[in-house]
């Protein structure tokens, strides 16, 4: 018989293992699935959770993933069923998940795992006192502690681990007289709203704004505190499979705009212009970028909000106004305000993926955390010097300022070119279900991917050339701490 989480023996005092994989996230998961993969290497995965999944199992009821499913989760499973969606403001597009269908999905990974025999999982427990030669495992139910001696490496996949509403500590107070609800709670009222203010610059207030006109309050009726405007991404160009010629248009036309720009100012230009960055308000220069994906037909909704607040972050919020840092609004017991504020990608300084027996998961490629972990657990595998490992995955940070944009494609593009010179890394990723850009050699018939093969080819290098002297012009600001939006 297979066994199952809730079949997990009672751990030992002690026990020894070659990976201790701290975080059982989309991350750790994705990690564990590449390393156990090509190698016979006996892990330990543990969070603080009850199961896997990790911040997918505080999700509002209504969330999907912003980009497709084809290409999030782990190499060895599919999650969903790669199809295109025929209707609904994702149609024409790759199906994108529910937060229900993530979590079944990570329960049925873990079961895989623990049926290969090399992972054993403690959930409900925390690491104490982290070393690299392991750490006191706490069961944060029976407070029992056991002793995991790790052979080769801990793994930290926690390091960038997701902030969200319903578990986050709100950077502003609210007195008891004022509603306010984490997003969580919209699809629990307390009774009928005159208004809803929506507290939040990112893509989970743009969920929620989405939720709130789909269930038919009008646009009106919604306020929509946002303190930075987000340079987004056109989901049309996140596409992977069938319809990969478009993702590989999409890059193509960034590498070109770079090669191109002739400053920071031009290069944004350019990106609007060829729709690789599309924006809310045309009249607003964004300041953020995060890697916010939407489609056109969203993108039109969210356009019908116009009573839009940017007076900064909420300071307070008292029965009657609403503090921010830059002024005052009215509001009312009649107005339910929905905390969207959480940070969400976590902005860690970058730091060495592989160094002294720790390997610490972070993004490579943008945008693409399940990949990166699992690009880094084959590289642990199939590699055996760190310095050949790093080069191979060098840490990006996650984004969040709209210049951000230049050294994070920059880092991600000097990495692909590391990548495509190696022929066993290639062959991996050309396999790998998570590498949203494979099949391309099935597509080299098609107009669209020859004509971006050849913009590709003829704009990557001036386009890494100029990303590098616009960095150094605009400096790297917005990493090493956390902002909220
Ligand atoms: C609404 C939303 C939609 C998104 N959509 C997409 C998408 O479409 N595509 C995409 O690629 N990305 C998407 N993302 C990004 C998303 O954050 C990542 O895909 C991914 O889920 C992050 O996984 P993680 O493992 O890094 O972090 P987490 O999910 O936060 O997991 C970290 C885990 O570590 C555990 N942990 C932390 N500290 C400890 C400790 N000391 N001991 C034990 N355990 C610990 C936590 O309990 C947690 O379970 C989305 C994010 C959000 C919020």
């Amino acid at each position: 018989m297979r066994p199952t989480p809730s079949a997990v023996p009672k751990a030992p005092a002690q026990i020894e293992t070659d990976y201790l994989i701290v975080g059982a996230g989309a991350a750790g998961l994705a990690f564990a699935d590449a390393l156990i993969t090509a190698s016979d290497a006996d892990v330990v995965l543990v969070d603080r959770r009850h199961g896997p999944g990790g911040h997918w199992n505080d999700a509002y009821p209504f969330v999907r993933l912003h980009q497709p499913s084809a290409f999030y989760g782990v190499n060895s499973r599919v999650l969903g069923s790669d199809s295109i969606d025929g209707t609904g403001p994702n149609a024409g597009f790759y199906q994108r998940a529910t937060a229900a269908e993530i979590c079944d999905y990570y329960q049925r990974v873990l079961e895989d795992l623990l049926a290969s025999g090399q992972v054993r999982f403690f959930g409900m427990s925390y690491c104490a006192r982290r070393g690299p030669d392991g750490c006191r495992l706490m069961s944060r139910l029976t407070g029992e502690a056991t002793t995991v001696r790790v052979r080769r490496r801990v793994v930290d996949a926690r390091y960038l681990e997701t902030s969200i509403p319903m578990t986050h500590t709100r950077s502003f107070s609210a007195e008891p007289g004022a509603r306010l609800i984490p997003v969580n709670d919209l699809v629990r009222p307390a009774g009928p709203a005159s208004g809803y203010t929506v507290i939040g610059g990112g893509k989970t207030a743009m969920d929620a704004c989405l939720w709130l006109l789909g269930s038919g309050v009008p646009p009106e009726v919604i306020r929509w505190i946002r303190p930075r405007d987000a340079w987004l991404l056109d989901r049309a160009y996140q596409q992977p499979l069938d319809l990969v010629p478009w993702l590989i248009e999409g890059v193509s036309l960034c590498l070109e705009a770079a090669a191109q720009a002739e400053d920071v100012s031009d290069l944004f230009g350019r990106l609007e212009a060829c729709g690789q960055l599309v924006r809310l308000d045309p009249a607003v220069e964004p300041t953020m970028y995060r890697c916010a994906t939407v489609s056109q037909d969203e993108l039109a909704s969210l356009q019908r909000i116009e009573n839009v607040v940017r007076l900064g972050r909420v300071v307070h919020i008292a029965p009657d106004q609403i503090v921010l840092e830059d002024g005052s609004i009215p509001t009312g017991g009649g107005q339910v305000h929905v905390d969207c504020s959480a940070a969400g990608l976590r902005l860690a300084p970058a730091r060495p993926v592989f160094a002294d027996g720790r390997i610490t998961l972070q993004q490579i490629r943008t945008c693409q955390p399940a990949f990166n972990a699992a690009l880094i657990g084959y590289v642990e595998a199939s590699r055996h010097h760190d310095t050949e490992k790093n080069l191979l995955c060098p840490p990006n940070p996650y984004p969040d300022t709209a210049t951000d944009w230049i050294p994070a494609t920059c880092t991600a593009q000097r990495a692909l070119t590391a990548w495509l010179g190696d022929a066993e890394l290639s062959a991996w990723m050309e396999q790998a279900r998570l590498n949203a850009a494979r099949g391309i050699g099935a597509h080299l018939t098609d107009p669209r991917m020859k004509s971006a093969l050849a913009r590709m080819f003829a704009n990557a290098e001036p386009a890494v050339t100029k990303l590098q002297a616009f960095q150094a012009q605009a400096g790297r600001p917005g990493h090493g701490h956390q902002r909220r939006s």
